[in-house]
């Protein structure tokens, strides 16, 4: 029964203490240490499958902080609500998860969300990759329709926190300091960026140097099956990806900003925005751009989408309701977006 329906059975002096009671004990009832689980648990349909055999597991008692466990009566795998999501083997309860995640849509610092929500800094680091990560299934799952734009926007390689021992090194010999390529280098790391009508937005590291057919395969080919226009530069990359997905391309003459009324202003102006919000961060290391790019794309769209006294919610609902678990551990192993051979192959590594 829905809580609403619960309500109205209620005589009108039990409804006000209820009042009461939840005023007194709200922040309590929210930080219980089984408060995730028993969100994860409302949102579950009530089968829960096995991963291993794809069928369905049985309850199998609580764990001390009362959180539902199940195990598979084939293979005898077990698990609890909270497996596989973000908020496994986390001590945090609800109202610090869903606060974290406020304070990461407000681009706070690892020091203030650690200071907001009484956490230790290297918590507070984690908790943020770990929100960071989760944010890819989200960021994946957007799809472009009807009419978009695209463009493209360059980075330089930022090796913030890169360990000496795995940094390029820059040969004595170097004789030239004149580069090979012309305009924009594979010095650059190169980003797709589209969005539609809806406010679809994706920004997607796709390599280094000017955008190419395959770099735009990679980011948008499986994305635009229902685009039927393209604003775009005018770029040979783009007229076979369109050709390809049979989508029209409304090509800007290269070096304007419009044809008549044919533009990349939005698209543009997400460039605007990105820009002044990446600078709060004083600079962002290539291992970790594409996270930042993602974070921003989930801003950009629970804004859009949602009213503001609703964005807590529905936030925390996204990220911590998917099943996104990623081990601390693995946060640091991330891989390089690019690489950094090919990015500086005419300073020869020294051996
Ligand atoms: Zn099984």
């Amino acid at each position: 029964m829905k809580i609403e329906e619960l309500i109205k059975e209620l005589d009108p002096v039990s409804i006000i203490e209820f009042k009461n009671y939840l005023i007194e004990n709200l922040s309590e009832l929210c930080k219980t240490k089984n408060s995730n689980s028993k969100i994860i648990s409302n949102h579950r349909d009530s089968n829960v499958i096995c991963k291993h055999c794809n069928i369905r597991m049985s309850k199998n008692g609580k764990t001390k902080n009362r959180v539902q466990k199940y195990i598979c009566s084939s293979c005898n795998y077990t698990c609890s609500e909270t497996t596989d999501t973000i908020v496994s083997h986390s001590h945090l309860s609800f109202d610090v998860w869903r606060n974290v995640i406020d304070n990461l849509l407000d681009g706070f610092s690892i020091r203030r969300i650690a200071e907001e929500n009484n956490v230790s800094i290297y918590t507070s680091f984690r908790l943020r990759h770990k929100v960071l990560l989760a944010l890819k299934n989200y960021v994946k799952s957007v799809e472009l329709k009807g009419n978009a734009q695209s463009d493209e926007k360059y980075f330089s390689i930022n090796l913030k926190r890169t360990k000496a021992k795995n940094m390029p090194r820059y040969s004595k010999k170097r004789t030239s300091t004149k580069s090979p390529y012309r305009g924009i280098s594979h010095h650059k790391v190169c980003t797709v960026s589209s969005i539609d009508d809806d406010d679809n937005l994706i920004l997607e590291i796709v390599g280094l140097g000017r955008c190419t057919t395959e770099m735009l395969e990679n980011a948008l080919g499986s994305k635009v099956d229902k685009v039927n226009n393209l604003n775009a530069d005018s770029a040979s990359a783009y007229q076979k990806f369109c050709k390809n997905h049979n989508i029209t391309l409304n090509a800007i003459p290269s070096g304007k900003h419009s044809n008549g009324n044919i533009n990349i202003s939005k698209i543009n102006g997400v460039h605007s925005q990105l820009e002044t919000w990446l600078s709060k961060f004083k600079g962002v290391s290539i291992r970790h751009l594409q996270e930042y790019l993602d974070w921003f794309v989930f801003i950009y769209s629970m804004k859009k989408k949602f009213s503001l006294n609703k964005l807590k919610t529905e936030s925390y609902n996204t990220i911590v309701l998917d099943n996104n678990y990623i081990k601390a551990n693995d946060i640091i192993k991330l891989q390089m977006p690019i690489d950094l051979n090919i990015a500086y192959a005419e300073y020869q590594h020294q051996s």
